[in-house]
């Protein structure tokens, strides 16, 4: 149903404008959505079974480990991706954390201190629910550093993510991209339902009047720490259905260029048959 992979499709490319996003678009994908919870339930299961894999091998001696990272605006949909995509996968290979704004605590480190703490061992897969990326959005949106604190932020960003791709975590990055018309849908629903309250944060609304501001932030941020050994996706969020198929998608491809196998036996695989046989 993809005539083009995702991971080639949606990869930001140098000249990208935010401001350009057809967020309604379905890049790469020519089913119809009729066709997407059948295939989202399926790719669920292979994503499970590589994640899975990916784990197991860590048990004898694979040291590599994905690392997910989710930004965009509220309710772009970052929390579905977590409870419908990763929520597949076996919760033993999997390490969430979700950034909100800093503890006293962190906030006398360096701005990494507390991503280095979370980031995934050797056969997980690692997913930030917001990132170090806040860093240079947020903060720098409502100048909560100096520019002269947030403007080297992008490239020790960069520095730090060569350092976990060399030691061998593969970096997926998504930016999700919702319209302005679309996350006031998204909010009314969170106030209409009780079921929706506790994902309602009434500075919702302050950051949704920064929107412009977010661009521009989010568009630097594109530019500046799109490497090709860790590059941006962008993601169209109006539709649910497509954006979480993508970054399943993008999930699947990234673990299949591990080229990974199952571990092989560390034990006689036919004389233990024999000897289970006998007792
Ligand atoms: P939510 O993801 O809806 O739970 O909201 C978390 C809030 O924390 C968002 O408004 C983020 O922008 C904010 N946040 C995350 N990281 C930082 C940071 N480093 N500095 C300030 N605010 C942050
Ligand atoms: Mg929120």
């Amino acid at each position: 149903m993809w005539s083009h992979e995702p991971h080639e499709k949606l990869k930001f490319r140098l000249g990208d404008k935010v401001a350009d996003i057809d967020v309604d678009a379905t890049p790469g994908f020519h089913g119809k959505k009729s066709n997407a919870a059948t295939l989202q339930f399926e790719r669920n299961l292979r994503f499970a079974e590589l994640q899975e894999m990916l784990y197991a091998r860590s048990r004898s001696g694979d040291t590599r480990s994905l690392l997910l990272v989710l930004q965009g605006m509220d309710t772009a949909g970052k929390g579905g991706i977590v409870k419908h995509v990763v929520g597949g996968g076996n919760p033993q290979g999997i390490k969430y954390t979700s950034f909100g704004k800093p503890t006293e605590e962190e906030l006398s480190h360096d701005f990494l201190w507390r991503i280095r703490k979370a980031l995934p061992e050797p056969g997980q897969i690692g997913v930030f629910d917001r990132s170090h990326y806040e860093d240079v959005l947020i903060v720098r949106v409502h100048n909560l550093v100096p520019p002269e604190v947030w403007e080297p932020r992008y490239d020790e960003i960069n520095t730090f993510e060569r350092g976990l791709v060399d030691s061998g975590t593969t970096i997926v990055k998504v930016a999700m991209f919702v319209s302005l018309e679309e996350q006031k849908k998204r909010l009314a629903k969170r106030l209409k339902r009780p079921d929706k309250y506790w994902k309602y944060n009434p500075a919702d609304i302050d950051e949704r009047l920064k929107w412009p501001l977010y661009q521009q932030a989010y568009q630097a941020m594109l530019d500046r720490t799109s490497t090709e050994y860790a590059p941006w996706h962008i993601i169209p969020a109006n539709r649910k259905w497509y954006s979480r198929l993508a970054i399943t998608e993008l999930l699947i491809e990234a673990l299949k260029r591990m080229n990974m196998s199952w571990p092989p036996p560390t034990f006689d695989v036919d004389a233990e048959k024999k000897r289970l046989a006998s007792v």
